[in-house]
């Protein structure tokens, strides 16, 4: 990992101690609101893999799990709002209680559509679970039912979260340094 870890800002944001024991809360927090409710868990490829992984053991109910692919128009580090479904859900969500897991809110314009779009499929809820949320770049009304972490405004990497598709293999969460994006 040293050759990743040299295009980290120094101070990891969040270690992996932390990352276990806040994913262990969530799940058990999850665990108790859907007890007794049909579960779909949606992950989105692929920054959410690791986070979901972690997260769907920590989830004592019975569950079901699917996953889509999402794509976002604009630069690597900031994204436009403007979506496409690179890979829809395998199985039907009607009557469905949904649970849709990401990597980061941002913006929010990516999930905004999503939760739009799996909501006129019938679904019987929708909520969101993210691992992160920047707040402070929000440009429409949206929250996160379950937020693992609260982050300043830059750009993070690792435990499932790229840039470029890499440092998805980093155990901990990290700022880059701004000369990598830079560039
Ligand atoms: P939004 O539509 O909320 O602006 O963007 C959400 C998506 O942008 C996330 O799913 C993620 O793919 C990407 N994104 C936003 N901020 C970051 C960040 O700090 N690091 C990484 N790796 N991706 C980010």
């Amino acid at each position: 990992m040293r050759e990743l870890y040299k295009d980290l800002q120094p101070e990891i944001l969040i270690n992996r101690e932390q990352l276990a024991a806040r994913v262990a809360e969530l799940g058990a927090q999850i665990t108790k609101d859907y007890h007794g409710k049909e579960l779909v868990l949606v992950g989105i490829l692929k920054g959410a893999v690791i986070f979901l992984a972690d997260l769907l053991r920590e989830i004592d109910l019975p569950l079901t799990l699917d996953f889509v692919a999402i794509s976002s128009y604009g630069s690597a580090t900031k994204s436009s709002g403007v979506v496409r479904i690179m890979k829809d859900l395998d199985h039907d969500i009607v009557d469905k209680h949904v649970l849709v897991v990401e990597d980061i809110i941002d913006t929010g314009l990516t999930m905004s559509f999503l939760k739009n779009n799996l909501l006129s499929r019938g679904a019987a809820s929708i909520r969101v679970c993210s691992l992160l949320d920047k707040p402070e770049r929000r440009l429409v009304r949206l929250g996160s039912d379950y937020t693992g972490f609260t982050v300043p405004d830059a750009f993070v990497v690792g435990y499932g979260l790229d840039y470029g598709q890499r440092y998805r293999n980093l155990p901990e969460i990290g700022v880059l340094k701004s000369e990598i994006y830079a560039n």
